[in-house]
């Protein structure tokens, strides 16, 4: 693409950090031949987050869920620039910023790129409360590479335990798998768990899946707190019947190599493990936590704050944040928020464009300045501020059975268990989906799973 557009005028660089739920919305709506467009981050694909809980079991596999970056790019009008790289350190007075390629001493690994327009959406990491232990002994629920390691440590745990006679201590610690944090995530990966040990691994392993044991520890007195009550109660109540072993009012206090320390209702109590998988939330990202000690006007600790068009504070001018590094009281950081965050900054981006076509074409001789600037006005004061639009919540319970708290035309609906709302939360993940490569490996991971059940190689 060329640095100028025909007409003469500069063509300005617009550098987008990340590959996640809010780059890739906002470069699927947005019009690439306006911009330099580069994008910038060590993932070279975009990971469709919602059924990554129904991986490490192969419910759905790993690269079903996958779609590269560069067929996302290849499928926008203009040409667009990315380098697989990490940003390491942003100048908002110098509009540069510095990355850092993931491929260190192979080539020149670092690289200044200046911007006329930033776009943050580097989302966040897991949060561990700083409670010892965890990172050395859990394994997180958030990569690809979080699933693979879940993965091999349960089919070899499992393994581990069968060369042991039924009533060795050891075995009975080992097949305690153990998932901490009861949000949607945590609730999601135990059902998925639970359906391989009592749909597969009972077929092929029946003395082992009857001794497993999966618990869900949660702090708090209930699990799924951003769901109506009702179907909370029906969530527990369920996961109790399949056999879950729901820990409400535990609150994790230390992690050791094969067992935990709670806080249960004043007292103390220790769990052994063989499998323990971590899942309480997040935190904002190393680069996140420099750019807000860089910009006065960031004053908040969850994220970068923004303003109602997103803008970032202390920058407004120049950079926008989107998804889970950003913090505005107005939204929560999910995918939703993310996907219709990016959708509203493309339109941006076409007005913004239109605006420096109109501020080039005043510098130009002759100039009807007076008209122009009228234009512009009225171009800056049509771009409104972003409105979430709350569409509701699904989650998987296991057994085939879903929650859904749905929000249509401003009416509530919800429901769960039913062949309906499983069929639904189907459907709506489906559509989801980035691409139609992403919906047919889906939809056939499904099918396999229905017809030949989860294989239990590592
Ligand atoms: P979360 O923040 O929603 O839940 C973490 C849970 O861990 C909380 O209930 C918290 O009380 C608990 N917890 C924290 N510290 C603990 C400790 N030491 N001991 C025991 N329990 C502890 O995290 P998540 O599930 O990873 O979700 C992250 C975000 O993504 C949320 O905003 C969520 O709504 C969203 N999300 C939504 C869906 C969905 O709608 N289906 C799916 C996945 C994620």
């Amino acid at each position: 693409q060329s640095k100028t557009f025909e007409n003469g005028s500069p063509r300005k660089n617009l550098v987008i950090l990340g590959t996640g739920w809010g780059s890739v919305s906002l470069l699927q709506e947005l019009d690439t031949t306006l911009y330099n467009v580069i994008i910038v981050s060590p993932r070279n694909y975009f990971l469709f987050t919602p059924l990554l809980p129904s991986t490490p079991v192969g419910t759905v596999n790993v690269k079903s869920i996958v779609e590269p970056i560069r067929s996302i790019i290849r499928r926008t009008k203009g040409s667009v620039v990315y380098y697989e790289a990490w940003a390491t350190d942003i100048d908002p007075q110098n509009k540069q910023i510095t990355v850092k390629s993931v491929f260190p001493g192979e080539q020149e690994d670092i690289k200044t790129i200046d911007y006329d327009y930033l776009v943050l959406s580097i989302g966040a990491t897991s949060t561990t409360f700083n409670i010892p232990g965890v990172s050395e002994n859990a394994i997180f629920m958030k990569e690809i590479s979080d699933s693979e390691k879940v993965r091999s440590k349960i089919m070899k745990t499992i393994e581990k335990a069968s060369f042991l006679p039924r009533d060795d201590p050891e075995r009975r610690k080992l097949l305690n798998f153990l998932v901490v944090g009861g949000g949607p995530t945590g609730v999601e990966f135990a059902a998925e768990l639970q359906d391989f040990i009592k749909q597969d691994l009972k077929k092929i392993m029946p003395e082992i899946s009857q001794d497993i044991k999966v618990s869900l520890i949660e702090g708090l007195p209930n699990i799924l707190n951003m769901f109506d009550k009702k179907l909370i109660d029906y969530t527990e109540k369920f996961l109790i019947n399949e056999d879950v072993d729901l820990k409400l009012n535990t609150m994790v206090k230390k992690v050791n190599p094969d067992s935990i320390i709670a806080k249960c209702k004043g007292e103390e109590i220790e769990l052994p493990y063989g499998v323990l998988v971590w899942s309480t939330g997040i935190k904002p990202q190393q680069l996140t936590l420099d750019t807000m000690k860089k910009l006065d006007e960031q004053t908040e600790r969850r994220g970068l704050l923004i303003d109602d068009k997103l803008r970032l504070l202390g920058a407004q001018d120049s950079i926008f944040g989107i998804g889970d590094c950003t913090f505005h009281p107005g939204f929560v950081p999910t995918a939703q928020v993310a996907h219709q965050e990016g959708q509203y900054l493309a339109k941006t981006f076409q007005k913004l464009y239109e605006i420096d076509q109109l501020k080039w074409e005043q510098e130009q001789p002759n100039a009807d300045i007076n008209s122009i600037k009228t234009n512009i006005d009225k171009i800056e004061s049509s771009i409104v501020d972003f409105k979430y639009a709350h569409m509701g919540s699904l989650a998987y319970i296991g057994g085939d059975k879903a929650i859904m708290d749905l929000n249509i035309a401003g009416a509530q609906y919800r429901l769960s268990g039913g062949n309906f709302v499983f069929w639904f939360w189907r459907s709506v993940y489906l559509s989801m989906c980035v691409s139609l490569r992403n919906r047919v490996l889906v939809t056939a991971d499904w099918v396999r799973t229905f017809v030949f059940g989860r294989d239990s190689s590592v």
